[in-house]
């Protein structure tokens, strides 16, 4: 993977010679990384757990921290930073005009104790705090950064020309998309055009969202739902699952073949809604196991209404692992 991001840096990215850098920040469920590009490349790449504990700017304290690390790290001082994108997990809500995280994964307020979070946020402060350290902050949710990158330089591109109707679908921690039909990338009234991890699709009462549904899809199947609802049987989290199931353990496979099922209707339920030409998919669940779930995601979709589903091609992530840092990037670059 590191060959191929070089070939993307080098064939696809490059800032001017003498451009200002900009910062690229990608907020997760888990991880808070921040990088710098310039005409040198993306470097300066730090990373962090999300913070979840104390007041609601804590995360935001956390980005301006890890902001100036960054530079140091890259050589760069943050005032002659051009610009700073933040891919972030959502959903969003605004204040004042400036976007805030009401996201499941960090604020415990919205599920309630149940969901385990060490604190009682409804929202995360975001934008206000960065917009006072930093002149010029865009910030998208994290399913839009993503399908942005991958049109530019990854699998929803066609030597360099982007697909006019695709999807990013993220299935991590959480699961995320970015949508984009007749070459529009949807946004929505506040930015949470493509939460389809909050489709309703199951009464399972095993299954409690971090956003309060239960029986949602992410509820179902994200990386942190896994543990919830699979953690009594000894799989304690999506690694153990597919290492059990490798090693033969049929009950291990049963449940990723649900896993599938409910993620493969999610996708076609996309693919019909949206008429797609193609779906590219990442997110560390599905990227570890990616020869082994897109032949089982792709049986969900093929031959089902072959008139919407015909032509449509569901492909790993051309960005890898990675495609979270080049959704930054990709928003201020
Ligand atoms: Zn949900």
């Amino acid at each position: 993977m590191n060959t191929m991001i070089q070939n993307v840096l080098s064939d696809g990215f490059q800032l001017p010679a003498g451009a200002a850098p900009v910062a690229c920040v990608d907020i997760g469920g888990t991880k808070v990384a921040v990088s710098i590009a310039d005409a040198l490349g993306v470097r300066g790449r730090v990373a962090e757990p999300t913070a979840k504990e104390g007041g609601r700017d804590a995360l935001a304290l956390q980005i301006i921290r890890l902001v100036g690390r960054s530079c140091q790290l890259a050589g760069v001082k943050s005032a002659d930073l051009s610009a700073v994108g933040v891919s972030s997990c959502g959903p969003f809500v605004l204040r004042d005009g400036l976007v805030e995280l009401a996201a499941p994964n960090i604020c415990g307020g919205l599920a309630g104790k149940a969901r385990g979070l060490p604190n009682d946020w409804t929202t995360a402060l975001l934008e206000a705090p960065l917009r006072q350290a930093f002149a010029n902050v865009r910030v998208e949710n994290d399913g839009i950064g993503a399908l942005e990158a991958e049109r530019r330089w990854g699998a929803l591109q066609i030597k360099g020309q982007p697909l006019s109707h695709c999807a990013y679908v993220t299935w991590s921690t959480g699961i995320g998309v970015g949508l984009c039909v007749d070459g529009h990338v949807l946004r929505g009234k506040n930015g949470n055009a493509g939460h389809a991890g909050h489709l309703f699709v199951s009464d399972n009462d095993d299954a409690l969202c971090g956003c309060g549904n239960v029986g949602d899809v992410e509820g179902l199947i994200a990386g942190n739902a896994i543990p919830r609802r699979f953690g009594h049987l000894g799989y304690t989290d999506s690694a153990t699952l597919f290492i059990a199931s490798y090693a033969g353990d049929t009950r291990a496979a049963a449940i990723i073949d649900e896993l599938c099922r409910v993620m493969g209707r999610t996708l076609y339920n996309l693919v019909v809604t949206l008429d797609l030409q193609r779906i590219s998919i990442g997110g560390s669940v599905f990227w570890h196991h990616r020869e082994l779930l897109i032949p089982k995601l792709q049986s969900h979709v093929r031959g089902k209404l072959a008139a919407l589903t015909d032509g449509c091609e569901l492909v790993p992530a051309g960005l890898g692992e990675r495609v979270g840092d080049f959704g930054a990037l990709a928003l201020v670059a």
